[in-house]
């Protein structure tokens, strides 16, 4: 046994330090970055964030984050069919549209199956709750084998020398790191494990940044977990992530796919046809009255909820390591994102940086006592 004594930093426990800058409006932040790949050939440019593969996640939600250059990494529940039909129709969304498998046979054999029907290789995300695993490595490097040109992102991992190898080995360009950060997830309370997300980004970035083909091109990580607000996606950024992956952030939002609360409209109409009174209540005594919506819930992905709903059978030697949250309804994605794009442009101009690529090179960041970093929850009010 071990102990590490250097305490281990979360997004709560810093705040990034302002600096002097010769920025003039915050429309001159450059929010896209382009990338090179450490494997794939292809190159990639975009607002470098990526909404989570979570049971919300499906083809609205890309075609309408597409239109930011933000990725959507597809649930993994999608058929063949389903999503031939989608990159047939939005050709123009492959960059933007990742598809995600998990970490069984017919997975892969599902994707193969797509690429032969599109002929064309799509962008992959290879999600595993643990990508410590030696096995997970040489999967990933079966996925690399037969889809030579994706820009292929995967995980779970924390341990720096797991990025390592899942660049090296496994063939993978972008490592999703962060364990037990997620808003849906509970593997700090069932297992005990996981690392504060800040340290995760600043330990993974710089092993993964050191590392470099041939031709020069690095390795990538992608934050994933726990980022609450778009400071804490400015936090990421500075720490030296890549990319950001948002899960519970775009949850609630107009295109999410799932499980809405509605309220009705019931008014009491007078004998010249104006309306005397109206109100909104949560059952429709009519069935057919105007509604609205007002709350959306979301299940973690290992929750025995999304086992049941998707898998033929729960397995009994799993632990549900999720748990179900409902937010309130948030409006159309395009608020949200705006909100995001807007706190990330501010961050830039506080630190004085003209892009999202050089915001690590600019930060400074001070370690406060988490009060003052969580003192307003009301943002984009
Ligand atoms: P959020 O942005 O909601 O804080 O985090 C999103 C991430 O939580 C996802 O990308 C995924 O890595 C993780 N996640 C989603 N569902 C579960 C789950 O059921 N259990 C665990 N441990 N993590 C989950």
């Amino acid at each position: 046994m071990k102990i590490i004594n250097e305490i281990k930093l979360d997004f709560d426990d810093v705040l990034i330090v302002p600096q002097r800058s010769t920025l003039t409006s915050r429309s001159e932040i450059q929010l896209e970055r382009t990338f090179h790949f450490y494997h794939s050939p292809r190159t990639w440019t975009g607002v470098p964030i990526m909404c989570a593969n979570m049971s919300f996640c499906s083809f609205d939600m890309a075609i309408e984050l597409s239109k930011h250059k933000i990725i959507a990494c597809l649930h993994k529940y999608h058929t063949v069919e389903q999503l031939s039909d989608y990159f047939i129709k939005y050709p123009q969304n492959l960059d933007y549209t990742f598809v995600s498998i998990g970490y069984k046979k017919s997975d892969l054999n599902h994707l193969i199956e797509l690429k032969e029907k599109l002929g064309q290789q799509p962008n992959i995300c290879i999600d595993v709750p643990n990508g410590h695993m030696d096995v997970f490595v040489k999967y990933c490097k079966k996925v690399r084998d037969h889809f030579p040109e994706s820009i292929i992102i995967s995980g779970n991992v924390t341990n720096t020398s797991s990025t390592q190898e899942l660049i090296i080995y496994g063939g993978v360009d972008i490592v999703k790191c962060g364990i037990g950060g997620g808003s849906a997830c509970t593997t700090r309370f069932l297992t005990g494990c996981g690392i504060p997300q800040l340290s995760a980004c600043l330990e993974n970035a710089y092993v993964a940044h050191g590392l470099q083909n041939g031709a020069k091109k690095l390795g990538l990580i992608c934050s994933d977990g726990g980022h609450k607000n778009a400071g804490d996606v400015s936090k990421a950024l500075c720490a030296g992530s890549d990319f950001v992956m948002l899960g519970g952030y775009f949850s609630g939002t107009e295109p999410c796919e799932g499980e809405w609360e509605y309220e009705y409209l019931c008014q009491i109409i007078n004998n010249d046809r104006s309306i005397h009174s109206e109100w909104w209540q949560p059952s429709d005594p009519r069935q057919d009255n105007k509604k609205r919506k007002t709350n959306f819930t979301y299940y973690g992905m290992s929750t025995h909820h999304s086992q049941e709903q998707y898998e033929d059978h729960i397995k009994q030697y799993r632990a549900s390591e999720g748990t179900k949250i409902t937010v309130k309804y948030k409006g159309v994605v395009d608020k949200v994102v705006q909100e995001l794009l807007g706190g990330i442009r501010s961050c830039c101009c506080y630190i004085g940086s003209n892009c999202v690529k050089n915001m690590s090179k600019c930060t400074e960041f001070c370690r406060v006592n988490q009060i003052h970093s969580n003192k307003n929850p009301t943002v984009g009010v």
